[in-house]
């Protein structure tokens, strides 16, 4: 929809301006509606492979004389895809409840460093199956003030993603350093990269510019961790070259100023 102005009077321009908020409000509208519309579909679309999976195996695992070595296979790719199936809606609830602005962050001081190891020593049997080399140059005690438990869920997504899209035997740094003001943290890897065409799409909903790992996530990690890093009053940069690696710049606040409403 669309309000034509009419400009026959000069002092019709008070009249222009309303015209040009309704037609601004409309389109405002309609692309939360076109928005609201591509995450049914896309989650619809998303459950259904999931679900297909569980299906199929389900119904092979009721075929009599199953040799055991099958039914653990079947089995298995069950509880993957269900597990798949789980961590999707959890990823959506969060972004949902960060959208909605029902978390408010929860802060404490507590030590980055630390926490930024604790994240990645989850990763331990991940790099040493794939052989992946880790670098760390961390500043001993920057302290920040900030919400953990929504931090530690950037650092996971990043981590997570370094080690997803790097290829046995590579290498995956962490940097930590500080000024007054700023937190600054880069976690960097050697793996795939990703194309400026990738690169400008990344922090959106469900968006996988990588579809040979598509099965090991569904899209929403980049998007919370992008909500995150605006609620932090952070930054978050990338940059990557496809074949050579990709780095990951968060920038926070040592000290936060309060909620993002409340400013
Ligand atoms: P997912 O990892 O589930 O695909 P994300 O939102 O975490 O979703 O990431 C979106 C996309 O960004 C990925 O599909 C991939 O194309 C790209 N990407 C993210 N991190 C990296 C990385 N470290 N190296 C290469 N590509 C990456």
């Amino acid at each position: 929809m669309r309000i034509q102005q009419v400009s026959t009077f000069s002092a019709d321009d008070n009249y222009n301006i309303i015209i040009d908020c309704f037609n601004t409000m409309a389109a405002e509208l309609a692309s939360v509606e076109t928005l609201r519309t591509d995450i049914i579909a896309n989650v619809s679309h998303e459950m259904k492979t999931p679900l297909a999976v569980m299906q199929n195996y389900g119904t092979l695992l009721q075929a009599p004389d199953l040799p055991e070595e099958k039914r653990v296979e079947y089995a298995k790719a069950i509880t993957d895809a269900s597990r798949r199936l789980a961590d999707m809606m959890t990823n959506i609830l969060k972004l949902n409840r960060l959208e909605n602005q029902q978390i408010y962050p929860n802060l404490t001081t507590f030590d980055l460093g630390e926490q930024l190891c604790e994240s990645l020593l989850q990763y331990e049997s991940v790099w040493e199956r794939k052989n992946v080399e880790i670098e760390t140059d961390i500043a001993d005690g920057v302290n920040v003030c900030a919400d953990t438990e929504l931090l530690s869920l950037v650092w996971n997504n990043l981590f997570s993603n370094a080690f997803k899209f790097t290829e046995d035997g590579g290498k995956v740094m962490l940097t930590l350093t500080a000024d007054e003001e700023y937190a600054t943290v880069k976690i960097a890897d050697t793996g795939c990269g990703m194309s400026a065409e990738v690169g400008a799409h990344i922090f959106e909903k469900f968006y996988q510019g990588d579809t040979s790992h598509a099965t090991q996530g569904n899209g929403l990690g980049l998007a919370l961790v992008k909500r995150v890093v605006d609620i932090m009053q952070g930054e978050i940069g990338v940059e990557s070259a496809v074949g050579v690696g990709t780095t990951f710049t968060v920038k926070i606040r040592r000290v936060d100023d309060g909620p993002e409403e409340a400013r």
